[in-house]
């Protein structure tokens, strides 16, 4: 038994749940109040992550972007104020709270004005920030009003980061030790509410995983407290056969292996953060996946083994994808030419995710994380590319991934999937290299109607 394990089960005595609630589920003090009768009714639970209020991380976004004049920045976080403030008005306490989130909300405007003057993606990020912290200020005060003794916790003690801010990568060794040290003694006498997507680093700074990073947030503390189960709790009934807002023909998966959903959310389902399943397949944690707003409506189950494992589960889909083409007759029967192309690529912190060869050009698509700092393929990149090749870029795509089990030798593969999008123009085609999936580029345009047609096709 692992020194965790032991320190964990001798503290709690119980079994563990890390339990998080996305932007939907705390939108509201009902939608709040939902949550928390999930909590009360589910004693495990003693771990709770929350996500900003639905809005209100994409209002500090365009907070904390360079050309918000000062008119904006007050109309920004008045917009911040009504929301926090419409939930507060429902508690004991909201003199007390509103005055907490006004300080926040204070120093949230400091930051702005740092920002106009000069722009970082440190400041980005310590902006980015007061959305969690003011939605877990609030959850705990409804947690408390319905009798459950919670403490807030700020996640940043914990949550140690490198200085990569918008994409900031987890210390997990360090995040293991503090949250032994920090979070274990709490959890016998209290629900611990936290909040997700933030961190911080070594200089004290506030980091961001990633937009929707709270997932990952989450399935990190579920391993470092070597829990039992992690729960996602969002707006839908689990996870579908596709993104229900495409096609209402999508329907929910009773049980998915870790292979499928990571490669799911790998492939844009927004439905989890696409490094969630990381943290949770090393500890073999089993995930739940369900709706706080139906929690008697079950949900999926997400783990190593599962009963059936169909040759087509589901299709994801990511838009705004980048393709990149290079073009050199030297790549002919030359050796090193790719080496050449990856270190450049490299050097430039791209990392390539689709790829298709021919005997003198390449096609590559890159993995574009919902980074808010970087733009994908700078000038710098081509200027330096274009020393060995032609190079073009195409934007405006999208990438349509069908998960699966045994794609790579699945037969008839090309009938079932393509015959029906056939009049559909289809940029680029990868499969072969998993057996989980099968990827390929359409128009952005026509992205929709692709997966709608294809779904269809596949599930029908
Ligand atoms: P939260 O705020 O709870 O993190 P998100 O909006 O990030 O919620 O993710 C939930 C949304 O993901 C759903 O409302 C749905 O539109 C979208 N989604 C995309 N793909 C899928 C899928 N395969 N199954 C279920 N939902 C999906
Ligand atoms: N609030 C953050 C976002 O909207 C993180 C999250 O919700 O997971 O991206
Ligand atoms: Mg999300």
């Amino acid at each position: 038994m692992s020194m965790t394990k032991s320190i964990t089960n001798y503290m709690t005595q119980t079994k563990l749940t890390v339990a998080k609630f996305g932007g939907t589920s705390v939108a509201n003090f009902q939608a709040m109040l939902r949550c928390a009768n999930i909590i009360k009714n589910d004693p495990a639970t003693r771990v709770v992550i929350v996500s900003a209020s639905a809005g209100v991380t994409n209002h500090l976004v365009r907070l904390s972007q360079a050309n918000v004049g000062q008119d904006e920045q007050q109309n920004i976080i008045e917009k911040i104020k009504v929301i926090q403030f419409n939930i507060t008005e429902n508690l004991d306490n909201e003199h007390w709270l509103n005055e907490q989130v006004d300080i926040l909300l204070s120093e949230l405007a400091e930051h702005a004005i740092n920002q106009s003057e000069q722009h970082t993606a440190k400041t980005t990020d310590a902006i980015l920030s007061y959305g969690e912290q003011i939605s877990s200020l609030l959850f705990t005060e409804v947690l408390r009003s319905l009798g459950i003794t919670s403490v807030c916790f700020d996640v940043r003690q914990v949550m140690k980061t490198n200085s990569v801010h918008g994409k900031a990568v987890v210390d997990i060794a360090r995040l293991k030790s503090k949250a032994v040290e920090l979070l274990v003694p709490k959890l016998a006498t209290n629900v611990i509410v936290t909040q997700g997507f933030i961190g911080q680093d070594d200089l004290e700074q506030t980091t961001t995983l990633g937009r929707g990073g709270s997932d990952y947030s989450a399935a990190l503390l579920a391993e470092a407290l070597n829990a039992d189960d992690l729960a996602i709790w969002t707006d839908v009934v689990g996870i579908f056969t596709t993104d229900p807002r495409i096609t209402d023909q999508a329907r929910a998966i009773k049980e998915i292996s870790f292979g499928e959903a990571a490669e799911m959310a790998t492939f844009g389902a927004k439905i989890l953060h696409q490094s969630t399943l990381i943290p949770a397949m090393r500890q073999n944690i089993p995930v739940f996946v369900g709706s706080s707003k139906e929690p008697d409506k079950g949900g999926t189950r997400i783990q190593k083994k599962v009963e059936s494992n169909p040759t087509y589960r589901s299709i994801a889909l990511r838009r705004e994808q980048t393709l990149l083409t290079i073009k050199s007759p030297e790549m002919l029967h030359s050796k090193g030419f790719l080496a050449k192309v990856f270190d450049i690529l490299a050097k430039h912190d791209l990392s390539i995710d689709l790829i298709t060869t021919s005997e003198i050009s390449v096609a590559l698509t890159f993995d574009n994380h919902a980074s808010l700092t970087q733009s994908l393929i700078t000038s710098a990149v081509i200027e330096e590319l274009e020393q060995l090749c032609e190079v073009s870029v195409e934007y405006g795509l999208s990438l349509v991934a069908v998960i699966g089990n045994g794609l790579n030798v699945a037969k008839c593969i090309s009938r079932k999937v393509f015959e029906k999008i056939n009049g559909f123009n289809i940029r680029m085609i990868c499969q072969g290299a998993s057996t989980n999936n099968l990827c390929f580029l359409v128009p952005e345009a026509d992205s929709n109607a692709v997966v709608k047609q294809l779904h269809s096709s596949l599930f029908d």
